[in-house]
């Protein structure tokens, strides 16, 4: 561990103190470009590189995820390691090895397992969900745990005195791993895990008899315990016993952080709390929240090699070029001066897509474009396609995951929607106010926390804010929302270049958000409760 000598804070001024250099070791489902369905892949593929950057020793511990795609070389550039390893687990010695890649100063690590090795995302494929996920992230946790111990990466070995950030509940034996199977031994003292929370509504959830097979000592099992509300239960004699692994590292994190402040404030009430908000609250004294950044050459309206033309802050003209080439890709009319409204996202309940469908016979009543991308829940997929053919001038609904054209919707349209029900962060309208596309969103978590509503009046009258936010989450306040965006598009432009031009000045950028992580870094080392 190294000392650096000079750093800035949140605003970016120098601070007189010192800085700890960190070995650091993620621990993740999805990394992208290897793996990524989501923001976890997002965060857990830029984060690193930036903390490498900034000076710590980074490795990255995902699955090599083999066959998830046919054409895929994504893992070509990574070696193997020769390091084959045996972890006690599920009634017997498993056998995982390691490969590596260093890349962009990060040691990426994957975990090599045949149950990693099949078609699909990281988590299934289309008949659902893979039905040994415990099993394949058990394995994870374990490998990742031994990783810095035994893995020489470019001559260098890690340590016992790591910091682990174990994400999500894919990663979340690793604290209770720690304090169950290595402190007890004297192994792992100095080192301290950091439990970071990117969606709650996952937590590993299994019948109780399953305990066994994670390989923790039997006196743990209070640690994982977990007993289902009677309305959950399924028969007369369920006892609702189960054993839930966020749980246990909730329990066991030394330092807890979700991807938004209001986010860590939501998960400790009742409506948010997915039946863990008493466990959080009682946390609460080392839970935090840290608003993700953004992979800010990825995401540049003035390089974007996927867009149709280039613009900035400083000359628009090019994003309605990206306009009117969507709207002719789309096959809509190539209408620049009618309002285009995206939606990227996942189809699932969480996004809010229940209410956008019985939105959009309303909003298709009015002078707008709508364009959706997305994929997941097969009914709303069917809808998706169904609707295209009902509204052919205004609707086009994208089935499928397809970043290119993400990129495009971004750049093209003039507002993005967003209602979700809950939304840990939610990087969409992040991207959306970088590319001066103004987001309409529910007020909640994430998006609560980075979307200021427009106010005219505010500055003497130049007006504040970056786009809406509309509660509460009904098909009315939504509606409502977005008609007022659509009046201001149409009726007032200067203060609509205004919306735009606040958003596009916002600083997301990784550098901002992983100064706030070191300061959570250093408060786990240096001040133990
Ligand atoms: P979540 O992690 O809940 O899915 P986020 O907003 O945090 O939501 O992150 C979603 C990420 O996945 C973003 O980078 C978004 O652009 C991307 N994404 C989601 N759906 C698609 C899609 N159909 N095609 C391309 N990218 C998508």
């Amino acid at each position: 561990i190294d000392m650096a000598e000079e750093t800035v804070d949140a605003e970016g001024r120098e601070k007189a103190q010192t800085r700890v250099n960190l070995n650091i070791v993620f621990v993740t489902a999805e990394a992208a470009p290897y793996s990524k369905t989501g923001g976890l892949g997002d965060v857990c593929g830029s984060l690193p590189i930036v903390l490498a950057a900034r000076g710590h020793r980074v490795m990255v511990v995902s699955p090599r995820y083999l066959h998830s795609c046919p054409e895929d070389k994504i893992f070509d550039n990574a070696l193997d390691l020769d390091c084959h390893i045996k972890v006690q687990c599920f009634g017997g010695a498993q056998e995982v090895s390691f490969f590596h890649e260093y890349r962009e100063g990060v040691d990426w690590v994957f975990v090599d397992n045949p149950s990693y090795h099949r078609p699909g995302n990281p988590y299934g494929d289309s008949h659902g969900a893979f039905g040994d996920n415990q099993f394949r992230f058990t394995l994870l946790c374990h490998a990742a745990c031994e990783a810095p111990l035994v893995l020489p990466l470019g001559g260098y070995n890690y340590g016992e005195k790591c910091l682990f950030l174990a994400n999500d509940w894919h990663a979340g034996l690793v604290p209770v791993l720690l304090a169950a199977k290595y402190r007890p031994h004297g192994v792992y003292k100095d080192a301290r895990s950091l439990l970071v929370i990117h969606n709650l509504a996952h937590q590993g959830v299994e019948p109780a008899v399953k305990y066994k097979n994670f390989g923790l000592p039997p006196e743990w099992y209070g640690a994982l315990e977990w007993v289902f509300p009677t309305w959950a239960r399924t028969h007369a004699l369920d006892t609702g016993e189960a054993v839930n692994v966020l749980k246990g590292a909730i329990v066991t994190a030394d330092r807890i952080l979700t991807v938004s402040k209001g986010y860590s404030w939501e998960i400790t009430t009742v409506e948010g709390g997915y039946g863990l908000h008493e466990l959080l609250s009682s946390r609460r004294s080392v839970l935090d929240g840290i608003i993700n950044g953004i992979d800010v050459s990825e995401w540049d309206p003035s390089s974007d090699e996927h867009i149709a033309d280039h613009y900035s802050v400083d000359d628009l003209s090019g994003k309605v070029q990206c306009k009117i080439a969507l709207q002719k890709e789309l096959g809509l009319p190539m209408r620049p001066d009618c309002p285009l409204i995206g939606f990227i996202g996942r189809l699932d309940y969480q996004k809010g897509i229940d209410l956008i469908r019985w939105a959009v016979p309303d909003l298709m009543e009015d002078d707008v474009q709508f364009v959706m991308l997305g994929s997941g829940d097969p009914l709303y997929e069917e809808w998706m396609r169904a609707t295209e053919s009902t509204y052919r001038d205004k609707f086009r609904g994208w089935v499928g995951f397809n970043v290119p054209i993400s990129h495009r919707i971004t750049a093209g349209c003039d507002i993005l929607l967003m209602p979700s029900r809950f939304e840990p962060c939610g990087l969409n309208q992040l991207y959306a106010m970088r590319y001066g596309t103004v987001p309409v969103v529910h007020c909640t978590g994430g998006l609560r926390d980075t979307v200021q509503t427009f106010n005219p009046y505010a500055e003497e009258g130049f007006g504040e804010g970056t786009g809406w936010t509309f509660s509460p989450l009904s098909k009315e306040s939504m509606l409502a929302a977005l008609r007022l965006a659509v009046k201001t598009y149409r009726d007032h432009k200067l203060s609509w270049e205004g919306i735009m031009k606040r958003g596009m000045e916002r600083d997301y950028t990784w550098e901002n958000a992983a100064i706030q992580y070191e300061e959570v870094f250093e408060w786990a080392f240096i001040d133990q409760p």
